[in-house]
């Protein structure tokens, strides 16, 4: 048997119109799953499932934003009527509002970077939870960020609310493990993604940042995908509670 085959598991990718969560979503699809695509775009999510039915998988567009609890709520109904239990949930949806030093940034910015991206991992997690149950066992996947582990004079708050992303896999992990439910984070590095183009954009910049990486070059979305069919398959079968980094050897260097 393949182990990394996920026929007749049904998952959810946050954030998958386009970057990191689409390269998830089709890989997932590549490898049999049937994939909901959701942002708060309906037109996007629904070009990027058509895309993955036209390479023959199994995809449909629900849009949903992660900061509001009945847009979760109704995405799991629309899944359920479509799709069934879900198996595989990936959070990967995420905002950064915010580019300073963290004692400046104001309440705004602080409730709509924590609401997003901390607040809306527990609902998400706490709506598909029963489904895993149900089902005897399932897989969270939650995209947090090499900004996790690192000092930063302007991403700070965005690195706290990644941080919170890292315990609730390493907490929910131990909570929902005896369910065989498993619950690991992926941290990336700098991937070449819309979310991140200021970094990139300058090709003077993104040379100073890559230079110090082992694989002197920044990712691709494609870096990424892969990695999330190995935690929700049978491959990663044995593995909760971590964090994955993915950085191009980013961490061990600078
Ligand atoms: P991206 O290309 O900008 O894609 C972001 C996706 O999230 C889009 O589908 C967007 O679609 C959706 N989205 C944004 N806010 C949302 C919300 N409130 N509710 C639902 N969907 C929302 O970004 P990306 O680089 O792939 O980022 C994906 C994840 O990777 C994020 O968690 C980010 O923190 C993490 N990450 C990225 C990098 C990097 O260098 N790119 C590094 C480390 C970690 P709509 O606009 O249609 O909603």
């Amino acid at each position: 048997m393949d182990p990394f085959d996920l026929t007749g598991k049904t998952a959810v990718v946050t954030g998958s119109s386009k970057g990191i969560g689409r390269s998830i979503a089709e890989q997932l699809a590549q490898r049999g799953a049937q994939v909901v695509i959701s942002s708060r775009k309906e037109g996007a999510c629904a070009e990027v499932a058509e895309a993955i039915r036209k390479t023959g998988g199994k995809a449909i567009p629900i849009p949903c934003h992660v900061g509001r609890r009945e847009d979760i709520k109704a995405l799991v109904a629309e899944t359920h009527k479509q799709f069934g239990l879900i198996d595989v949930l990936v959070c990967n949806a995420a905002t950064n509002p915010y580019y300073g030093p963290l004692l400046a940034a104001g309440d705004d910015v602080y409730h709509k970077t924590i609401d997003t991206n901390v607040q809306g991992t527990l609902w998400f997690c706490a709506e598909v939870v029963p489904d895993m149950k149900a089902r005897g066992g399932g897989a969270i996947i939650l995209v947090s960020s090499v900004g996790s582990l690192k000092a930063s004079n302007n991403l700070g708050l965005y690195a706290i609310s990644k941080a919170a992303m890292n315990q609730i896999a390493r907490s929910l992990a131990g909570e929902l493990g005896p369910l065989n439910i498993r619950v690991n984070a992926i941290l990336p590095g700098l991937i070449k993604t819309d979310f991140a183009r200021a970094l990139w954009e300058d090709p003077e910049r993104a040379r100073r940042v890559t230079e110090g990486f082992p694989l002197r070059r920044m990712g691709e979305p494609d870096d990424i995908g892969p990695a999330a069919v190995f935690l929700a398959s049978a491959a990663g079968k044995y593995m909760t509670g971590q964090t994955l980094i993915i950085d191009g050897g980013g961490v061990i260097t600078n």
